[in-house]
């Protein structure tokens, strides 16, 4: 992080246009453009709320991490998925991570080759595991010892499947810095400290049906300090190369600002940084290193639109904007208490002299979407504002609260644009309704 981003920006000052899409531009106008698209045209043809992605961003993001990686990088569908994006990632020549049979599902139904699927998850299901195998996943990662023998239930004898063990290294990576946790309080995997991840592995060895050849670890979240990542190498190295297997996965969790001041990662420092302590930890270069983001992929290439619908000013306390969606299709604020920034699609460049609170339009104080927020001072009914970085864990994390249908999504292009997930109806809220 260099000295210009650590300083805290004037608060009133422009949006800043390293957090928008890279497809983005202003017009003499100051109004948004996207590759070609002016923002408020896509608003017209779409509604609101409405995600728009960057789909060009995706893709040279994609390539970055290939660029890094090689092929080894599986993109975390849960981050956001649909099926252009499943495409989009096959297209590129990433695997993909899934964590259910629903997004199995949405993933094979493109034709996703199996071989580049990997299925995770904490409590799969019989039913979720059946169609793993059945479609032929390439690597399964186990999470518990419950699910060694519920899989092995399911493998016809003759036919084993490759899987990894996931492990809690007890390295817990918190924003800005980690911590070793003393026992491993995690309902994922299986621990190292507590000696539960040696158990497994040789329970492992003595399997005919599920072939271990690689582990599997994953710290956090919006990681910004390196120093997790080395630390995770450190941690790990001694028990792959007490494993005897081939490939180790260290996970996703790099870090992207969502608000001014928030360093930028570049994929290059991660890599790096991964290479160079897989390097010191004695790993062999043999070894195959895999990561998978998920975050970082996709969460800087889109942003959502919205309709201001009332401004509300209390004297000397608050100005609520209020906006025609909320944590029904952004719930990281309510969640994580996760701050964005703001401003008017039509005004880009102008100063945002005016703190607001953006709020949606649920039945809960809580609904908030940027809670110290600036906007011009300008700001009225019926403009349209945005919140970017909101392309992971936004509409992947929708919900019908209130039954407020789902936004709609838009994929912008060099040669165009298409609508990826039409938004929500009330017929589409009704129809699981029996009555
Ligand atoms: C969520 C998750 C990821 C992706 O995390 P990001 O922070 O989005 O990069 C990767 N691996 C596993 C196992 C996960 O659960």
């Amino acid at each position: 992080m260099d000295e210009t981003q650590s300083q805290v920006a004037d608060p009133t000052e422009p949006i800043p246009l390293h957090l928008l899409p890279q497809g983005c531009g202003v017009g003499r106008d100051g109004a948004l453009w996207i590759r070609g698209q002016r923002v408020s045209d896509l608003v017209k043809e779409f509604g609101t709320p409405l995600f728009i992605y960057d789909e060009e961003q995706i893709r040279s993001r994609a390539k970055e991490l290939k660029a890094h990686f090689g092929s080894d990088v599986a993109y975390a569908s849960k981050a956001f998925l649909c099926k252009a994006m499943a495409r989009l990632v096959d297209e590129e020549g990433l695997h993909i991570d899934v964590a259910s049979g629903g997004e199995l599902s949405v993933v094979l139904s493109v034709g996703f080759p199996p071989e580049r699927i990997v299925m995770h998850g904490n409590n799969k299901s019989v039913a979720e595991l059946e169609l793993a195998i059945s479609a032929g996943v390439g690597r399964i990662v186990i999470d518990s010892f419950d699910e060694i023998e519920r899989l092995e239930s399911l493998i016809p004898r003759g036919h084993p499947i490759e899987v990894w063990i996931r492990v809690t290294p007890g390295v817990e990576a918190h924003t800005h810095e980690f911590i070793m946790t003393g026992q491993d309080d995690s309902k994922f995997g299986f621990g190292l400290l507590s000696g539960d991840a040696k158990i497994a592995l040789d329970r492992l060895k003595l399997s005919e049906r599920l072939n271990l050849v690689g582990l599997h670890a994953h710290i956090g979240s919006q990681i910004f300090s390196l120093d997790s990542f080395v630390k995770e190498v450190e941690v790990l190295a001694p028990f792959f190369a007490s494993a005897g297997v081939e490939e180790l996965n260290f996970g996703g969790g790099l870090g992207i600002p969502y608000v001014s001041g928030e360093p930028v990662i570049e994929f290059s420092d991660w890599a790096a940084a991964l290479k160079d302590s897989v390097k010191a930890a004695g790993i062999p270069s043999s070894a195959r290193i895999m990561v998978e983001p998920g975050r970082s992929l996709v969460g800087p290439t889109a942003m959502t639109v919205y309709e201001i619908g009332t401004i509300k000013e209390i004297q000397g306390i608050r100005t609520y904007v209020s906006v025609d969606g909320g944590m029904s299709d952004n719930p990281r604020p309510v969640l994580y208490g996760s701050g964005y920034e703001t401003f008017l699609v039509d005004s880009v460049f102008a100063r945002r002299e005016r703190r607001v609170t953006v709020v949606g339009k649920h039945c809960e104080s809580g609904d908030i979407l940027v809670k110290e927020g600036q906007l011009p001072s300008a700001a009225k009914v019926g403009d349209l504002l945005a919140t970017p970085v909101t392309g992971a864990y936004g509409y992947s994390m929708a919900s019908n609260y209130n039954k407020v249908g789902r936004p709609a999504v838009v994929f912008v292009n060099n040669r165009g644009y298409r609508l990826v997930l039409r938004r929500e109806t009330v017929s589409d809220l009704l129809s699981l309704d029996l009555g």
